[in-house]
């Protein structure tokens, strides 16, 4: 038998939908799933267990159970869930993901000494473009929150979706496959004399992967949390055009107040 849930929360059994008000076994009537983690002592998500697991290791495990078990992970919707770990999570995905990207221009000034400089990008511009491109993927991995928190859902279950959409940002875990694709290539055929073109052409394929990885899973965490066709229409259609508008947004403004410092210094010699 599965315990009472708090006043006010309806339960549906994750595999058919059925409500599980006043259920008296530990079964659903309606499709027989075992439904013991409910009640369960330990939380579904690894992350929430750091302490006493380790953070390396907890943090891939809840990457691969959202990746590749994302309708088992979508089961921690039925506990309490953790916020404060969820944005944890967040956190480190976003460093983890800045780590990447300098790991790849790190490989580019390694590759040509000569590139990052016409690419302007040393010294401060190289700062003042980590900064922004950390500020972005914040403000893109807490993007899908604002829809996570729908009016039909009971206050406590929307938290518990609120908190657990952070996890849905694991796909960006995996971009270190870009730099590292850069690599490999370089080291497969050497330095051609073009380089940016095979750049471009070797590292495309795995950010393609990445960024449709980290739709599919907002698309399916919308599906498993949210229970509602219309939501996880908007989550699957609006979000990526907002997610774009945000980072050209984000993007363009510290563009413009650069544009307008260097007009006013240059008016002023
Ligand atoms: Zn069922």
């Amino acid at each position: 038998m599965v315990s009472e849930p708090p006043a006010g929360i309806e339960l549906f059994c994750p595999e058919c939908d059925y409500n599980l008000r006043g259920l008296t076994s530990d079964r659903c009537p309606e499709c027989g799933l075992k439904l013991d983690f409910i009640d369960a002592p330990e939380s579904p998500v690894p992350w929430e267990r750091r302490a006493q697991l380790g953070r390396l290791r907890t943090y891939w495990q809840t990457v691969f159970l959202v990746l590749f078990r994302t309708k088992l992970f979508c089961r921690a919707m039925y506990r309490p869930v953790s916020y404060r770990a969820a944005r944890r999570f967040q956190y480190v995905t976003v460093l983890h993901t800045l780590a990447a990207l300098f790991l790849g221009l790190l490989s580019l000034q390694w590759q040509r000494p000569d590139l990052l400089q016409q690419l302007w990008l040393t010294g401060w511009p190289l700062v003042a473009v980590g900064a922004i491109t950390g500020l972005a993927l914040l403000a893109l991995t807490g993007l899908p929150s604002y829809f996570f928190h729908p009016r039909w859902l009971p206050v406590e279950l929307q938290n518990r979706a609120v908190a657990l959409c952070y996890y849905a940002n694991a796909p960006l875990a995996a971009s270190a496959l870009v730099p590292l694709a850069s690599i490999a290539a370089y080291h497969a055929v050497g330095p051609p004399r073009d380089l940016q073109p095979v750049l471009v052409l070797v590292t495309a394929p795995p950010t393609v992967l990445v960024l449709l990885m980290w739709w599919s899973i907002w698309n399916q965490f919308a599906k498993y949390l949210l229970r509602r066709p219309t939501r996880v229409a908007v989550v699957t259609w609006l979000l990526p055009p907002l997610g774009l508008l945000l980072t050209a947004f984000l993007l363009a403004v510290p563009a413009l107040v650069a544009l307008y410092i260097a007009l006013i210094v240059s008016s002023l010699r």
